[in-house]
């Protein structure tokens, strides 16, 4: 067993979940109606091992949509299917020291990374480029089912219509991209290239699940649930490189100074971190702070690495 003393970790996880839990600053995302609903209170922390042990609290079965969590697993799964190499002759992999939607490039015209809006977009258009829309949306579904053992993926289509609806940063961010000729050959329609990323977006999972599909992370790429080798080795490890360079908003510096571990945020009050080895965690709650990550679950890995030595340079 990775954690030997489960019982006892699992209580003193319970006494993290417990302080982050009287936490009551941040503020729900308004953009769409179907953020701005979303109950403050809920908060929702699960844990999986690489060896399948599994603990939650809180909120750990309510669904929740990816938004920019996506970003981390639609990149990995991409990057193993075309190669690393394919990906990044579109996208780098440099923090942009901007907005995650900025309307910006790096020095040789290509978006900065895959976690922010743009090379996340681009990226989309890589997933299995030659099928339609529909076969595209199936497949995606299920290599996010394959990488949470099973569990809960849904969609959420209020969701997608709403970010469909509001989506005039991402349009122009799109139509930029295009004058600067960053998309695939082939790619024509920014309309259909947002409506795949949207889905993206609008997919849904529950702390449960999601915390499944970081474990896979943490195992490189092998589902503890199932056994299965969902992703490769190589894109496993550039996911979590990139996630502990930029998956963290305008903190990311910061998280990975404070924290040491990769994550990936999202403005749905999601966010998936990764102890590589060890587990996969999955914090919800919906109240953000100014960089837009979840106040509880940075809290929550803050006495996290207070607790234990899961920092990155903690060995040292
Ligand atoms: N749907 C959001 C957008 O593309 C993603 C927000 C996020 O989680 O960062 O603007």
């Amino acid at each position: 067993l990775v954690v030997p003393s489960w019982h006892e970790f699992c209580q003193r996880i319970k006494t993290i979940f417990e302080k982050c839990k009287t936490v009551s600053t941040g503020k729900v995302a308004t953009y769409i109606p179907q953020l701005a609903r979303q109950d403050p209170n809920q908060w929702g922390v699960s844990i999986c091992t690489v060896d399948g042990q599994r603990v939650s609290f809180g909120s750990a079965r309510t669904p929740f949509c990816f938004q920019s969590v996506s970003k981390a697993f639609t990149y990995a799964i991409v990057a193993s299917e075309i190669g690393a190499d394919a990906v990044h002759s579109y996208v780098g992999q440099e923090p942009s020291g901007r907005l995650f939607n900025d309307i910006c490039l790096d020095g040789s015209g290509k978006p900065h990374n895959p976690m922010v809006n743009s090379g996340a977009i681009i990226v989309s258009t890589l997933l299995k480029s030659g099928m339609d829309m529909a076969d595209r949306f199936d497949h995606v579904l299920t290599e996010y089912k394959k990488l949470a053992g099973g569990e809960y993926i849904g969609f959420n289509n209020a969701t997608f219509l709403s970010e469909r609806d509001t989506a005039d940063r991402n349009f122009a961010l799109s139509y930029y991209m295009k004058e600067y000729e960053c998309f695939p050959k082939g790619v024509t329609s920014v309309r259909d290239t947002l409506d795949f990323y949207f889905q993206l977006c609008s997919l849904e999972t529950n702390c449960e699940s999601a915390s499944v599909m970081a474990a896979t992370l943490a195992n490189g790429g092998v589902c503890p649930l199932t056994g299965e080798k969902c992703l490769d080795n190589r894109p496993c490890r550039d996911v979590l490189s990139l996630m502990y360079s930029c998956g963290m908003y305008d903190y990311s510096g910061q998280f990975s100074f404070h924290v040491g571990l990769p994550a990936k945020s999202g403005v749905s009050g999601a966010m998936i971190v990764v102890v590589p080895n060890l587990m996969g965690i999955c914090l919800w709650s919906p109240p953000l702070d100014k960089m837009g990550n979840t106040v509880r679950g940075v809290e929550f890995c803050k006495e996290l690495i207070e607790t234990f030595n899961f920092h990155n340079y903690d060995s040292l």
